[in-house]
């Protein structure tokens, strides 16, 4: 081996052990909740207009509100499922109207049954930290539930803390409707499904979210033409309980960052 050729083989290795370093800080960076935000991407993700030029994206997102605002109206006024008699406010879903990436959790709890807003508890919040680090927010995308009012295991108590269950089939199938209509009323450009429930009922499969997250599939809303690409990973509730799906999750949030850029 000549003297340049031993040189060229040490600095491919040098390269090498930095980006297996750089990937080991990454994991450590995000080993505490609090520390979504040091790991945020200084580049900005394209804005919905900027990603799809010559689109009237204003005059188009307005009509979009108007008719999600109706569609809320419904929600206020629904009883299809008794969980309707049960809540307090709906929380029919939160963000842009124009929104690339649609975010889906399986139901609201005690905060949100509150707010009338999806993910504004404890797990809201490290939500909102997620999407920070991915170069999103809950304004600029949208946040959803499966039902849209608090599946209680014990009804006769709202005010109880941790009085939460997961929505029955019946209950997911009277509210499932509402969900489709947002999706096809906003068009993301992709479906994330937040937590084992929304995976599940999504995706139609007993599969486990170990096993589904961070792989990209398909979610035919009812009436819709086209598939949307959905990926399923850990709710953020689930961080809370075990940090150490937090390497997981950044590694999706990555994979969806490279899609919105592709996209
Ligand atoms: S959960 Fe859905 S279907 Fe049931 S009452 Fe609330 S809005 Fe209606």
């Amino acid at each position: 081996m000549t003297q340049k050729t031993v040189g060229e083989f040490a600095a491919a290795h040098t390269r090498e052990l930095a980006r297996l370093l750089r990937g080991l800080r990454a994991r450590l960076e995000i080993a505490d909740p609090d520390d979504w935000a040091r790991a945020e991407d200084p580049r900005p993700l394209p804005s919905a207009s900027e990603a799809a030029p010559g689109v009237c994206a204003s005059a188009e997102s307005a009509s979009v509100e108007i008719r999600l605002a109706k569609l809320k109206e419904d929600v206020l006024a629904c009883r299809k499922c008794p969980l309707g008699a049960q809540r307090l406010n709906p929380a029919f879903g939160v963000g842009s109207a124009s929104a690339r990436v649609m975010f889906i959790g399986e139901g609201p709890g005690y905060e949100e049954d509150r707010q009338g807003e999806p993910f504004v508890g404890k797990a809201g919040q490290l939500l909102d930290r997620i999407l920070a680090a991915t170069g999103l927010s809950r304004k600029t995308e949208y946040i959803a539930n499966i039902v849209k009012c608090h599946p209680m295991a014990d009804p006769s108590d709202p005010s109880k803390r941790g009085n939460d269950r997961q929505p029955s089939p019946e209950e997911t199938a009277s509210c499932r409707h509402y969900l489709d209509e947002q999706i096809l009323l906003i068009r993301p450009r992709c479906l994330v499904a937040l937590g084992a429930v929304a995976a599940r009922v999504l995706l139609g499969t007993q599969e486990g979210i170990t096993r589904l997250r961070g792989r990209w599939r398909e979610y035919l809303p009812a009436g819709g033409e086209d598939p949307f690409p959905l990926m399923p990973t850990f709710h953020p509730a689930a961080l809370l309980r075990d940090p150490n799906l937090k390497a997981d999750v950044w590694t999706d949030m990555k994979e969806l960052k490279r899609f919105l850029e592709k996209a």
